[in-house]
């Protein structure tokens, strides 16, 4: 099995994914291509999420063309996803993509396939050979040896054409079959993978999906880069992604929460103070523990453990930062204390 330490190293524009590298946390956008304003703000709000790689539909000649000037206008990888029409992927390296992702079972015919390749290869621009269960080509079963079958079979035919700057992805809408496919992919290739559960729904069913798929391939060291699919803003992706990998020790960005449920002993509005911390520190990059703990059963001890954090009682509480107590002040001030903290040391890490 090639794990994430031994894949290869690809590199998608300024990043490298694989060979022991971070996991990177990728998002699609769901505006119009061929809108660059929309696009690009899309991306732009993406980015300040943390997103690292970003990838476009490709749908028409016009959103091909439109490819150089969304990327002159964002700072991370643009990868360009195509189906079907693959003469657009040669207009998409010509405007600079970063990487193309092939569907195999969208390609139109080996012939062309081969020409895009070869194109890639002079360029040495990566191809994702990404497969997924709900668009396999004839011949395969709609299974996770299906999946995985067909990514051998294209990843065999671009290695015979003399390429292997590949990325590979199988990805299914059930979490089960995704983490077995993606267990056997990594037996079989070196290549990094792209992880993720396809077409995961929205809100909160597509999240536990999601994370449910991620992580339990993830926690083998399986999986380089991760797309998190969920309907809906794709700023919640990115989101959704970071809090799996953090969660998993795999990534520290931006702030942990660490909030009691409260119980009858708690003593003050603890969700206010919780959605008022998570509102204000949203945009924080540093990684940072922060604890809102709703009385003295478990506050101090949390707050204390965490890179600062407040232990309500009645009507006060007690702000710490790292683990020395700044005092005892009303349930606002200890609050409104710990978010400018928190922003300040955020402030002065960028
Ligand atoms: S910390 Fe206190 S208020 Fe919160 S759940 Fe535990 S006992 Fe209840």
């Amino acid at each position: 099995m090639w794990k994430r330490d031994d894949t290869l190293p690809i590199k998608v524009g300024n990043l490298t994914i694989g060979g022991g590298n971070p996991v990177a946390v990728q998002s699609m956008t769901n505006t119009k291509t061929e809108d660059v304003s929309a696009t690009v703000s899309q991306i732009k709000r993406l980015e300040d999420a943390g997103c690292e790689i970003v990838r476009v539909a490709v749908p028409t000649r016009e959103a091909a063309l439109k490819l150089r000037e969304i990327k002159n206008n964002i700072s991370i990888p643009l990868i360009a996803d195509l189906h079907f029409d693959l003469s657009l992927g040669f207009i998409a390296l010509e405007m600079g993509v970063d990487k193309i992702r092939i569907n195999p079972g969208t390609v139109p015919s080996r012939e062309i396939l081969r020409s895009l390749v070869l194109e890639a290869k002079d360029r040495n621009i990566p191809v994702r050979v990404g497969v997924n269960k709900g668009s396999l080509p004839d011949g395969y079963q709609p299974t996770k040896d299906g999946m995985v079958q067909c990514v051998l079979d294209y990843v065999k035919f671009i290695e015979d054409l003399g390429y292997n700057n590949l990325v590979v992805s199988a990805k299914s809408s059930d979490p089960e079959e995704t983490i077995e496919a993606n267990k056997i992919l990594s037996s079989q290739v070196r290549y990094p993978i792209s992880l993720g559960v396809t077409e995961a729904g929205g809100g909160w069913r597509g999240i536990v999906k999601s994370t449910v798929g991620l992580a339990l391939v993830l926690n083998d060291g399986i999986g380089d880069t991760v797309r998190v699919s969920l309907t809906g803003d794709p700023v919640m992706e990115v989101k959704v992604a970071y809090e799996v990998l953090k969660n998993l020790k795999l990534r520290r960005y931006g702030v942990n929460l660490i909030a009691c449920p409260t119980c009858g002993r708690c003593q003050v509005d603890l969700e206010s103070y919780y959605l008022e911390v998570e509102n204000a520190l949203e945009d924080v990059i540093i990684p940072v523990d922060v604890a809102i703990m709703g009385c003295s059963v478990n506050g101090p001890g949390e707050a204390k453990l965490a890179d600062c954090g407040v232990a309500f009682g009645k009507d006060k509480a007690i702000f710490f930062i790292k683990g020395e107590s700044m005092g005892t002040f009303s349930p606002g001030d200890a609050v409104k204390r710990l978010i400018d903290y928190v922003k300040e040391e955020d402030k002065r890490s960028r």
